[in-house]
């Protein structure tokens, strides 16, 4: 492949038309986690040749703290650079659609291709960093986001940790108020003959019937407010999407909370039937409508755009589950074959057409007005001045990018590593110079390849 074919990132908006050469290309990449396996060096500057961890010497526990420390920042760091790679991965599953699709039809997912890339106008764009735990963070800012959730795994990420927030804090403030949560699992049966938007029809309809009905009156008197997630997966028997929905329940123990949400269970099952599903089989019964306690609710929230969750989902995966729309996106990059690759790609663009416009999460007033109060009541989460590491200019309205940025472009990843690598300002800096100058593209930091220049005809 040629050298300037790779380099395009993936916008199609600035550069070439849509063409499905940007991103990952329609060919993947390897995960950086594979190309470690490999036993190709993936440049990660001065800190470390590679990303393999870093050998114990001796048993010397000193050591074995700071390698401990040092593995996760590579973690982390490969955490990303997959996460990166997966959302070139979606933007060039997008332009194989659109590529196939009628001219002017509106396919779902676009804002993903120029996800990170493209400048906002009459905003400078500036790398930014902030310290966490493990060290620094840097970011751009002035720089367009999708905010897909059901396709961009970067703004995924970046949301759910607001959300996993917001439902903890509920989850907090009920505890104090003496509530129990319980987590309300809906569903229906389905085969993989069926279509992803039929499952999921009939899945919503029953969901939203199920709330007109006398039990869920009896049952929304005796809560103070839910949140709702809505999960996909895909498994041997095709697309089963599902509901989760976590209530806080006044009552004198978890099982008479458990009871009274299983009191609802007839009338969702009566839903399903009227929807055209399956609501009356004994599996039916089974398997629609699960009801859990406290440690599964608290559980299922802790995991929310966790780390493992985004980026090392697959290890996790047990027989059976199906897999998660980031499970199958990784796989439209990484499985081995080509034609499994395009199959888990086809499957995640169902899901992603199914779900457009679907929201991720739903929380309900009393659920909202709990967490403000609760908020209120905890002391105000200190806002963390951002350091400035450097800027690269302001994009007119309808004007081009910056010939900083555009220099910048092809090593977003080299340039954000470089500007965590060291504490100094003036030392990250001339480290992100550096890095913008010579340093590796986000192409060969997710290959782990890095003799791509030699192909420049
Ligand atoms: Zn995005």
């Amino acid at each position: 492949m040629l050298w300037q074919t790779r380099l395009t990132p993936q916008n199609a908006v600035l550069h070439a038309p849509p063409d499905g050469s940007g991103g990952g290309a329609w060919l993947p990449n390897r995960a950086a986690s594979e190309t470690e396996k490999q036993g190709v060096t993936a440049p990660l500057g001065k800190r470390g040749n590679s990303l393999t961890p870093p050998t114990t010497k001796g048993g010397q526990t000193a050591d074995t703290k700071k390698d401990k420390v040092q593995q996760n920042k590579e973690r982390k760091l490969r955490g990303r650079r997959d996460m990166v790679a997966d959302q070139m991965r979606a933007a060039s599953i997008y332009w194989h659609y659109e590529k196939e699709a009628p001219k002017g039809a509106k396919l779902p997912g676009r804002g993903v291709t120029f996800c990170g890339w493209t400048q906002i106008a009459e905003h400078p764009t500036e790398l930014l960093r902030v310290q966490d735990e493990t060290g620094f963070r840097a970011y751009f800012s002035g720089v367009q986001t999708c905010g897909l959730r059901h396709v961009c795994p970067c703004c995924t990420a970046s949301a759910a940790q607001i959300d996993r927030q917001r439902v903890n804090d509920g989850l907090a403030a009920g505890r104090e108020r003496g509530l129990w949560p319980v987590m309300i699992t809906l569903t229906t049966r389905h085969d993989r003959a069926e279509r992803a938007e039929d499952v999921l029809a009939g899945v919503r309809r029953a969901e939203q019937k199920m709330k007109t009905v006398k039990a869920w009156r009896r049952f929304s008197d005796r809560i103070a407010g839910y949140a709702r997630a809505f999960e996909w997966t895909h498994g041997k028997n095709g697309h089963h999407p599902h509901f989760h929905m976590i209530a806080l329940v006044q009552a004198e123990s978890e099982e008479e909370a458990i009871e009274a949400a299983n009191e609802l269970q007839p009338a969702y099952m009566r839903q399903l039937d009227a929807a055209g599903r399956d609501g009356h089989s004994e599996a039916a019964w089974r398997h629609s409508f699960q009801v859990q306690g406290a440690a599964v609710a608290g559980a299922y929230v802790a995991k929310w755009g966790s780390a493992e969750e985004l980026t090392g989902a697959l290890a996790k995966s047990g027989a059976g589950e199906g897999l998660t729309p980031w499970q199958l996106l990784r796989l439209a990059r990484t499985a081995p074959d080509e034609a499994d690759r395009q199959r888990y790609a086809s499957i995640w663009w169902q899901i992603v057409c199914a779900t457009k416009g679907k929201a991720q999460l739903y929380i309900s007033e009393g659920w909202k007005e709990l967490v403000e109060a609760y908020r209120r009541d905890e002391e105000a989460q200190s806002q963390v001045e951002p350091e400035r590491i450097m800027g690269f200019g302001m994009r007119e309205k309808r004007g081009s990018p910056t010939m900083l940025w555009l220099d910048a472009l092809p090593r977003r990843l080299a340039i954000r590593e470089a500007a965590e690598r060291h504490k100094g300002l003036e030392d990250a800096a001339m480290a992100v110079i550096e890095a913008i100058r010579a340093g590796p593209t986000d192409h060969e930091l997710i290959d782990g390849s890095g003799d791509d220049t030699e192909l420049i005809e």
